[in-house]
Protein backbone atom coordinates (compact mmCIF):
# COMPACT_ATOMS: atom_id res chain seq x y z
CA UNK A 1 0.00 0.00 0.00
CA UNK A 2 1.14 3.11 -0.82
CA UNK A 3 1.49 6.57 1.28
CA UNK A 4 0.68 8.94 -1.11
CA UNK A 5 -2.72 10.36 -1.56
CA UNK A 6 -4.69 8.54 -3.67
CA UNK A 7 -6.19 9.84 -6.77
CA UNK A 8 -9.45 8.86 -7.96
CA UNK A 9 -11.68 10.16 -10.49
CA UNK A 10 -9.64 13.10 -10.71
CA UNK A 11 -10.02 14.11 -6.99
CA UNK A 12 -7.19 13.99 -5.12
CA UNK A 13 -7.75 12.10 -1.66
CA UNK A 14 -6.94 13.73 1.64
CA UNK A 15 -6.20 12.71 5.29
CA UNK A 16 -8.85 13.45 7.76
CA UNK A 17 -9.70 12.21 11.20
CA UNK A 18 -12.22 9.10 10.76
CA UNK A 19 -13.60 9.54 14.22
CA UNK A 20 -15.13 12.32 12.60
CA UNK A 21 -17.48 10.10 11.13
CA UNK A 22 -20.54 8.99 13.10
CA UNK A 23 -21.96 6.43 12.00
CA UNK A 24 -23.66 3.09 13.23
CA UNK A 25 -21.51 -0.04 11.94
CA UNK A 26 -24.54 -1.71 11.14
CA UNK A 27 -25.72 -1.11 7.86
CA UNK A 28 -29.58 -0.93 8.32
CA UNK A 29 -29.19 1.21 11.54
CA UNK A 30 -26.51 3.45 9.25
CA UNK A 31 -29.36 4.23 6.50
CA UNK A 32 -31.73 5.11 9.48
CA UNK A 33 -29.09 7.65 10.83
CA UNK A 34 -28.00 8.49 7.71
CA UNK A 35 -31.47 9.39 6.35
CA UNK A 36 -33.29 11.23 9.90
CA UNK A 37 -29.68 13.56 8.43
CA UNK A 38 -30.63 13.69 4.80
CA UNK A 39 -34.25 15.14 5.52
CA UNK A 40 -32.50 18.25 7.84
CA UNK A 41 -29.81 18.31 4.69
CA UNK A 42 -26.97 17.43 6.96
CA UNK A 43 -23.51 15.54 6.31
CA UNK A 44 -25.35 11.68 6.02
CA UNK A 45 -21.10 11.12 7.30
CA UNK A 46 -21.58 13.29 10.88
CA UNK A 47 -24.91 15.18 10.56
CA UNK A 48 -22.68 19.05 9.84
CA UNK A 49 -24.42 21.39 8.49
CA UNK A 50 -23.64 24.03 5.61
CA UNK A 51 -22.71 21.09 3.11
CA UNK A 52 -24.72 22.64 0.19
CA UNK A 53 -23.24 26.12 -1.84
CA UNK A 54 -26.89 26.47 -3.19
CA UNK A 55 -30.03 24.27 -3.56
CA UNK A 56 -28.62 22.27 -6.01
CA UNK A 57 -25.21 22.14 -5.61
CA UNK A 58 -23.20 19.56 -2.94
CA UNK A 59 -19.64 21.20 -1.49
CA UNK A 60 -16.94 18.44 -2.72
CA UNK A 61 -16.11 18.13 0.75
CA UNK A 62 -18.18 18.35 4.73
CA UNK A 63 -17.25 21.48 6.44
CA UNK A 64 -17.15 19.31 9.50
CA UNK A 65 -15.83 15.87 8.79
CA UNK A 66 -13.85 17.09 5.19
CA UNK A 67 -15.32 13.60 3.50
CA UNK A 68 -15.09 13.86 0.18
CA UNK A 69 -18.75 13.49 -1.52
CA UNK A 70 -18.49 12.74 -5.12
CA UNK A 71 -15.55 10.43 -4.66
CA UNK A 72 -15.85 9.07 -8.75
CA UNK A 73 -17.17 10.78 -12.11
CA UNK A 74 -20.65 10.02 -12.13
CA UNK A 75 -21.23 9.21 -8.72
CA UNK A 76 -24.55 11.50 -8.46
CA UNK A 77 -26.12 9.86 -11.40
CA UNK A 78 -28.13 7.34 -9.18
CA UNK A 79 -29.18 10.52 -7.44
CA UNK A 80 -31.29 11.66 -10.38
CA UNK A 81 -32.83 8.24 -10.91
CA UNK A 82 -34.04 8.08 -7.02
CA UNK A 83 -34.98 11.58 -7.73
CA UNK A 84 -36.72 10.94 -11.38
CA UNK A 85 -38.61 7.96 -9.64
CA UNK A 86 -39.73 9.17 -6.73
CA UNK A 87 -40.38 12.66 -7.46
CA UNK A 88 -42.69 10.95 -10.29
CA UNK A 89 -44.40 8.30 -8.96
CA UNK A 90 -46.20 11.01 -6.02
CA UNK A 91 -47.12 13.26 -8.70
CA UNK A 92 -48.47 10.79 -10.54
CA UNK A 93 -49.93 9.05 -7.57
CA UNK A 94 -51.43 12.83 -5.94
CA UNK A 95 -52.79 13.53 -9.67
CA UNK A 96 -54.35 10.07 -9.59
CA UNK A 97 -56.01 10.13 -6.18
CA UNK A 98 -57.31 14.10 -7.50
CA UNK A 99 -58.93 12.28 -10.22
CA UNK A 100 -60.90 9.69 -8.34
CA UNK A 101 -61.77 11.59 -4.90
CA UNK A 102 -62.10 15.59 -5.75
CA UNK A 103 -64.29 16.97 -8.29
CA UNK A 104 -61.70 18.58 -9.97
CA UNK A 105 -62.10 19.65 -13.65
CA UNK A 106 -59.72 18.51 -16.21
CA UNK A 107 -58.18 21.38 -16.85
CA UNK A 108 -57.24 21.62 -13.36
CA UNK A 109 -56.21 17.96 -12.81
CA UNK A 110 -53.77 18.61 -16.24
CA UNK A 111 -52.15 21.66 -14.25
CA UNK A 112 -51.76 19.95 -10.93
CA UNK A 113 -50.05 16.99 -12.29
CA UNK A 114 -47.79 19.29 -14.09
CA UNK A 115 -46.47 21.38 -11.90
CA UNK A 116 -46.06 18.47 -9.81
CA UNK A 117 -44.21 17.12 -12.36
CA UNK A 118 -41.96 19.90 -12.86
CA UNK A 119 -41.77 21.50 -9.32
CA UNK A 120 -41.22 18.35 -7.15
CA UNK A 121 -37.86 17.06 -8.64
CA UNK A 122 -36.32 21.10 -7.81
CA UNK A 123 -37.46 20.46 -4.35
CA UNK A 124 -36.50 17.03 -3.65
CA UNK A 125 -33.06 17.22 -5.34
CA UNK A 126 -31.09 17.69 -2.69
CA UNK A 127 -32.53 15.04 -0.53
CA UNK A 128 -32.20 12.70 -3.62
CA UNK A 129 -28.65 13.17 -3.48
CA UNK A 130 -28.07 13.01 0.11
CA UNK A 131 -30.57 9.48 -0.06
CA UNK A 132 -28.70 7.90 -3.01
CA UNK A 133 -25.34 8.70 -0.53
CA UNK A 134 -26.99 6.93 2.70
CA UNK A 135 -27.72 3.88 0.34
CA UNK A 136 -24.15 3.89 -0.73
CA UNK A 137 -23.09 3.98 2.83
CA UNK A 138 -25.58 1.06 3.85
CA UNK A 139 -23.92 -1.01 1.89
CA UNK A 140 -20.23 -0.11 2.07
CA UNK A 141 -18.09 0.72 4.56
CA UNK A 142 -17.34 4.18 4.95
CA UNK A 143 -13.70 5.59 6.15
CA UNK A 144 -11.17 3.30 7.57
CA UNK A 145 -13.55 0.29 7.48
CA UNK A 146 -13.45 0.29 3.79
CA UNK A 147 -11.20 0.29 0.67
CA UNK A 148 -12.82 2.65 -1.05
CA UNK A 149 -11.68 5.76 -1.00
CA UNK A 150 -13.92 8.32 0.35
CA UNK A 151 -11.07 10.63 1.94
ZN1 LIG B 1 -19.58 15.50 7.51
Amino acid sequence: MSSQPRVYGGKRTQHFDTSAIKLPQEGFRRFAVCAGRSALRHCPYCGGTHIFRNWWSLKDRCPTCNVLYEYEDGYTVGAYAINLIVTELIAVGVTLSLLIWSGMSVLALQLTGASLAIGLPIVFYPFAVLLFICLDLAFHNPGDFSERPRV
